[in-house]
């Protein structure tokens, strides 16, 4: 589930523009006029060629200025969103697409499953000797990095994507009012039970002031359940999916570990600790934060140290720093939200892209110092300059009202998570100093793991867990929401939980899952 969340938190601002699909005439619209690319360094072809790209485009996406504009004069091949003015599903649109075979060039697609399936029935064809012949960087990276190219070879063998792959350490993180724990005297929490008596503390003793006490101690992510919470239970060493220790996957809200965590969490939410909302408030940063309520989260490092300059004026004094996670009652401090390559995302060859060759040619250009550098931050003039040989971002980025940082790049289509190698250095060229210190907070205090399984499923049990995990989830999240509220105590109904989630398959879950992780044991 963590994977999921990942992939969803970084594509999330590249879909909520959904844009219905229109191929075929967009392609033919989008053959004229073109004259050839002016700079020419990675020449694919004599003549122009224009190919059409399925993808929800970026919400306020530059048709003028954008880096497949800029790639044409490198490269001479144009790549074009295929889209319409009608808003659609985008998969539905997809799958209508595939069966009338009207299919754009170049596909997008957000998950390792969908690629092999839409392979797996001939709509996206297979890449391997494509990679080989035109795809030199490609072919290098993934020569280096063989647990990737693992992870994206479907059960048959063939390769049918190019996937984004992601760059960094860190994600997530625990941040508290600094400003309020100096005001009551107090340290950062070192352990759970400390946690638990810094939360009392701020809940009783009016750290903002006002003579009430309204503070909301400790505040969650925002819906569904499974974020809510899972911020929260790996400090007890537990989670919402799947562990893996011992050469045994198991079941993480089957364990001791993740009882304790949500008996605890209960426990908090009963003496007014969390939240009453958790389960159903959004944008709980702005609320608790920009009204000077919340005191202790676990959130994004980036954006979550954002809202000390955000709130700089309405807040004085705020400090919501990151700390150290507090020990689990094994005395170890741990962070499992950490960043993977994810993989779920990228692009595919459609089969109906009559110049496969010159496509994956391109594909690799993205791969090259130069279309690497465009694909992470965007358009030379206007997101960044270089200076020092190295990419700096202009106020358009930096000092933009109306844009987050992320948002301005993604204007130009960079970071829109296609098939190309993020930078770190995209992300930390625009971060602040209090985001950077919590990062290395987290990276130097050693509590990421040290290694993050991916486990890679066949075709056949691909398709198995996506039933069995929906029905598994759906389960889990209604009870974890029935105990935190306290609507059962967790003694009373943990059995019945267990026996409950065999019966939706998780023996059968297990086995797959264990079957994959000895797989990539191998
Ligand atoms: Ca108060």
């Amino acid at each position: 589930m963590k994977k999921v969340k990942r992939a969803l938190a970084y594509s999330l601002a590249a879909v909520f523009c959904l844009m219905a699909f229109n191929g075929c005439s967009e392609k033919k619209d989008a053959s004229e006029k073109l004259e050839a690319g002016s700079i020419l360094d990675h020449k694919i072809t004599d003549e122009p060629l224009v190919l059409t790209y399925f993808a929800s485009m970026p919400g306020s996406y530059d048709e003028e200025n954008n880096i497949f504009k800029a790639a044409f004069e490198h490269t001479n091949v144009m790549l074009k969103y295929a889209i319409s003015e009608n808003a659609g599903d985008m998969s539905q649109q997809l799958a209508v697409a595939v069966s009338s075979k009207d299919m754009a060039d170049v596909i997008y697609q957000s998950s390792r499953s969908n690629f092999v399936s839409y392979g797996n029935q001939g709509a996206f064809i297979p890449l391997n000797d494509l990679i080989d012949k035109y795809a030199p960087n490609i072919k290098k990276y993934l020569d280096e990095n063989e647990d990737v190219r693992k992870y994206i070879t479907a059960g048959d063998g063939n390769i049918y994507y190019i996937p984004n792959i992601l760059d960094g350490r860190t994600s997530s993180g625990w941040f508290i009012r600094q400003d309020w724990l100096d005001k009551l005297g107090l340290k950062a929490p070192e352990t759970i039970d400390e946690l638990h008596d810094v939360l009392v503390a701020f809940k009783n003793n009016d750290p903002n002031g006002n003579g009430k006490a309204d503070e909301v101690p400790l505040f969650g992510t925002g819906t569904p359940v499974r974020f809510a919470i899972n911020e929260f239970i790996g400090i007890f060493d537990a989670e919402m999916g799947f562990r893996y220790e011992n050469g045994k996957a198991i079941y993480g809200p089957t364990t001791e570990n993740f009882k304790t965590a949500i008996k605890t969490l209960a426990k908090w939410y009963q003496e007014g600790l969390i939240d009453s909302e958790i389960f159903t408030r959004q944008n709980t940063r702005e609320y608790f934060l920009g009204n000077d309520l919340g005191g202790c989260t676990h959130n994004w490092f980036g954006s979550t140290a954002g809202y000390n300059t955000m709130y700089a004026n309405s807040v004085p004094g705020l400090k919501f720093l990151a700390m150290a996670p507090p020990a689990g009652y094994d005395g170890i401090k741990r962070e499992k939200n950490a960043r993977s390559k994810s993989l779920q995302e990228g692009w595919a060859i459609s089969a109906t892209n009559e110049h496969p060759e010159e496509t994956m040619k391109y594909f690799d250009y993205w791969w090259t110092e130069e279309g690497r550098r465009a694909a992470n931050f965007g358009v030379e003039g206007k997101t960044y300059n270089m200076v020092d040989g190295k990419p700096e971002y202009t106020d358009f980025v930096l000092k933009n009202e109306e844009l987050v940082p992320a948002d301005a790049i993604r204007t130009t289509g960079a970071q829109t998570n296609f098939g190309y190698w993020q930078d770190w250095n995209y992300e930390a060229g625009y971060l602040n100093q209090i985001a950077l210190d919590g990062m290395n907070l987290y990276i130097n205090g050693g509590y990421l793991p040290e290694e993050i399984v991916m486990v890679v499923y066949t075709d056949e049990e691909e398709k198995r867990v996506s039933t069995l995990s929906a029905q598994i989830t759906t389960c889990l999240e209604e009870t974890v929401q029935k105990w935190i509220l306290g609507n059962e105590s967790v003694d009373a109904g943990f059995d019945a939980f267990v026996e409950n989630l065999n019966k939706l398959g998780l023996e059968e879950y297990t086995a797959i899952e264990q079957a994959a992780y000895e797989r990539y044991l191998k």
